[in-house]
């Protein structure tokens, strides 16, 4: 397809995406605040007020001054004047107090829009499959979703302001054409040639705007990365101790220099269309005055007509620029507002079950389970078939890349199986509730996440926290002690982020209050997925052993690549080659001759021995 053919094809595309957006952003605003709506009303209003006393009202007054100083009538027509200048200040009074009231207001909803988009985006986000939050395509579509409704669109008050927008201006533009064309209508073709050409050069320089706004869009996003790590605590260790400070500070220099050097193409690129504006601009203002002098030096129009004219002029001209700017602005704010409904449109889970579970003794089955990862060809786990009884603890093994942390996320339906099933108590977890399903289980991930809350806050969630219960669970955590010390006890707040007294934890620290939250959930099924690695042998064998007796009834599942951690469980299974290569009890495996158990354990024998 030719370049022409496609821009042809882009330019009738729109037409679908402004409907769709426009239905979309009226529906809101009139669903979640109608108020909007009134706003609009009264600026309405307001604005017309402002027409008819900046356009009309000064003629009656002019005409009638003119009477006054050819000495017709005086005292009547100094009265007329004196009505004529209240009117006309009485209406620029209410019109100005209008508007304020709107601005304050419009203000606020604006705010409240903005949160109310930010909101839904966070909520699309969470109910949307896993595996879409590691998809490039989908991470840059939330990218563009963020800042088609942010800044670009304006969201809801954005769009609408340009709808509005075209309102007042086609009504202005009725009113005006009217007082022209049965006053002095040659004004109203050199109004609109002007108009059109301006409109022309105007839509070369956004053709200009939007290209240079891509690269802008582009080139922000890495500056916004190298900056965002920089003041970010979390990176704080590694920033300094590989001193990549200064590599960041260079990177996001040139990056600056790039942005610096796209806003300087982009007014050069402009330049020669503005001065074209400016030279239509002032042949049109000089033809119209030429024209409208000739008029009144021949008497064909009063001083009041031609001070009319001289205002319906410059209101035609800024009305039909107002209604073309209008368009190009909703094309434009819809267009980008529309990547929020695209955004929008990616599927929320797809399977979704309204199964209850029932029970608190649940056993798990892998049968045949296969699964690769979306966008990879490869298998991660084959032919995965085992059975976890309720109140089993299991301990699961292997190398680095074996799949255990895969195996973890597929029983917490992060990820749906490629082949086979995954039942509980003999039901496909498909079936379930997720809402439901996701209850059953507390896990710690070995890259498990602190927020920048409280310690009691990470620990509980914002549920009613039971002091007595957060203090049980940091004590099993063996953080009992460590954390009374802390300068606000379980009040501190973790990171700098919001609070300059906030706590740093060690990364041990953080691992325990990761687990103690887990002990806190009381699910019926826990995991911890190797997050103790930060943890000396001695202090991991405490933390699972521990663990384990709380665990006590639970069915527990336990991957940890020092083994002595597996000795307390019932069964072990080994991950290698894709798939369960070993499965039994500690004193089965390590029995086996060159069994794959048995050699990780006696690698790692100095290690425990002592334990
Ligand atoms: P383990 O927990 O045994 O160390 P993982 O389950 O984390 O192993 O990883 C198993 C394999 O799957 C590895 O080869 C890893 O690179 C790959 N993998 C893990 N996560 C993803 C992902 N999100 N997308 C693609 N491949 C992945």
């Amino acid at each position: 397809m030719g370049k022409s053919e496609e821009e042809k094809k882009n330019r009738k595309g729109n037409g679908p995406v402004i409907r769709k957006t426009l239905r979309f952003m009226l529906r809101t605003a009139w669903k979640e605040k109608p108020s909007l709506f009134v706003v609009y009303g009264i600026q309405f209003a307001a604005q017309l007020i402002q027409k008819v006393q900046i356009v009309i009202l000064p003629k009656f007054l002019m005409d009638e001054l003119t009477l006054i100083i050819r000495g017709e009538g005086l005292s009547v027509h100094v009265k007329n004047v004196i009505l004529y200048a209240a009117i006309i200040c009485g209406m620029s009074l209410l019109s100005n107090v209008m508007n304020n009231v709107v601005y304050q207001w419009r203000a606020i909803l604006e705010e409240w829009f903005n949160e109310y988009f930010e909101t839904l985006l966070a909520d699309h986000t969470m109910k949307m499959d896993f595996e879409h939050t590691e998809d490039p395509a989908v991470l840059d579509q939330l990218n563009r979703a963020k800042e088609g409704i942010s800044w670009y669109s304006g969201g809801v008050t954005g769009v609408l302001n340009s709808v509005y927008n075209m309102v007042i201006n086609v009504t202005v533009l009725a009113g005006v054409t009217m007082v022209i064309a049965l006053t002095c209508p040659l004004l109203l073709p050199i109004q609109i040639v002007a108009l059109f050409l301006i409109t022309f050069l105007n839509a070369k320089q956004n053709q200009i705007e939007i290209v240079q706004y891509g690269k802008l869009a582009k080139i922000n996003r890495v500056f916004g990365y190298y900056l965002y790590r920089l003041a970010d605590f979390s990176y704080g260790k590694e920033i300094r101790l590989y001193d990549s400070a200064e590599m960041m500070c260079r990177k996001a220099g040139r990056k600056s220099d790039e942005m610096i050097g796209t806003w300087r193409e982009l007014s050069e690129r402009k330049r020669t269309y503005s001065w074209g504006m400016d030279v239509v601009n002032a042949i049109r203002d000089g033809l119209s005055y030429f024209y409208m002098g000739l008029l009144a030096i021949t008497g064909r129009i009063t001083v009041g007509d031609f001070t009319m004219c001289a205002a319906a002029a410059s209101e035609l001209y800024q009305g039909m620029w107002g209604v073309v700017s209008a368009w190009q602005d909703i094309t434009k704010r819809c267009i980008y507002a529309n990547e929020f409904l695209v955004f929008l449109e990616y599927p929320e889970r797809l399977s979704k079950g309204e199964r209850q579970v029932r029970g608190e003794k649940h056993t798990i089955e892998f049968s045949h389970v296969s699964f690769r990862y979306p966008r990879s060809e490869q298998y991660v786990l084959k032919d995965i078939n085992l059975t976890i009884s309720s109140g089993e603890h299991l301990s699961v093994v292997g190398l680095n890349g074996a799949g255990k942390t895969t195996f973890i996320k597929l029983l917490c339906r992060l990820y749906d199986v490629t082949e086979g099933e995954i039942l509980i108590d003999g039901i496909n977890i498909k079936e379930y509730s997720e809402a439901e399903y996701r209850k059953l289980f507390a896990v710690v991930f070995q890259d498990f996440k602190l927020l920048a809350f409280s310690l009691r806050e990470n620990i509980t969630f914002g549920e009613a926290a039971q002091e007595e219960e957060v203090n049980r669970v940091l004590e099993l955590a063996g953080f009992y002690e460590d954390a009374r010390k802390l300068p606000e006890g379980l009040d501190t707040m973790l990171y700098k982020s919001f609070d300059e007294h906030g706590t740093e934890l060690s990364g041990g620290q953080q691992q325990k209050t990761a687990i103690a939250r887990a002990l806190y959930r009381n699910a019926p099924i826990v995991i911890l997925d190797e997050p103790t690695a930060a943890l000396d042998p001695v202090a991991e064998y405490d933390i699972y052993r521990h663990f384990d007796c709380l665990v006590g009834n639970r069915t527990a599942i336990y991957i940890s690549h020092r083994l002595s951690s597996c000795k307390f469980c019932d069964r072990i299974a080994v991950f290698a080659d894709n798939t369960i290569k070993e499965y039994g009890t500690h004193s089965e495996l390590v029995g086996r001759e060159k069994g794959i158990y048995a050699k990780m354990f006696a690698a790692q024998a100095q290690h425990y021995v002592e334990v």
